[in-house]
């Protein structure tokens, strides 16, 4: 597991895909971890519903993240002479872990980031419409107070870059 998005509703990982499509989800001694039971691979001893899938097994990568979102995948391939990162084929040991290469890592992490771009564009609006919203609750009060200082509706207008009419239509029914 990897990357939080800013609401914390998403996070997102670099998975592993078994042959069968599963994804990784965490790593034991043996092999990676993939949920559910298929009898094709041995359980995990401490997360019995888990199935250990051998590293050289593992087809490829893609991105995942908890909201369900998935990645295209990154396929796998068994000779570094084949690994051609513009057609998402990237070679690893085939006698180490499985895990994506920090390029593959990276791209995947980019392609993540894009899937949660709306919601962080909409949390920064939000933000700006709480202080948007702040902003006019002052410009009303320091408008109240400056009537009741004495200023006409001609010299609020002129302070706030509006009209004497403006000012007081949108004002006057608040005093
Ligand atoms: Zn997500």
């Amino acid at each position: 597991m990897g990357w939080v998005s800013t609401d914390n509703e998403h996070e997102g990982w670099a998975a592993c895909v078994a042959p069968d499509g599963r994804l990784s989800s965490s790593y034991s001694g043996e092999g990676m971890l993939v949920e559910g039971v298929t009898g094709r691979y041995e359980r995990d001893k401490v997360m019995s519903d888990h199935e250990v899938v051998p590293d050289v097994e593992m087809i490829g990568w893609r991105g995942a993240c908890t909201c369900g979102w998935q990645g295209e995948l990154w396929k796998r391939v068994m000779s570094p002479a084949d690994a051609d990162f513009s057609h998402r084929r990237d070679y690893v040991s085939l006698d180490g872990f499985a895990d994506a290469s920090q390029e593959v890592e990276d791209a995947i992490h980019e392609e993540w980031k894009t899937h949660i771009a709306p919601s962080e564009a909409i949390l920064g609006l939000e933000a700006a419409a709480r202080e948007h919203a702040q902003a006019g609750q002052r410009l009303d009060k320091t408008v109240a107070a400056a009537k009741a200082a004495g200023a006409s509706w001609a010299d609020i207008g002129r302070a706030v870059g509006i009209s004497r009419q403006s000012a007081h239509e949108r004002w006057a029914e608040k005093q």
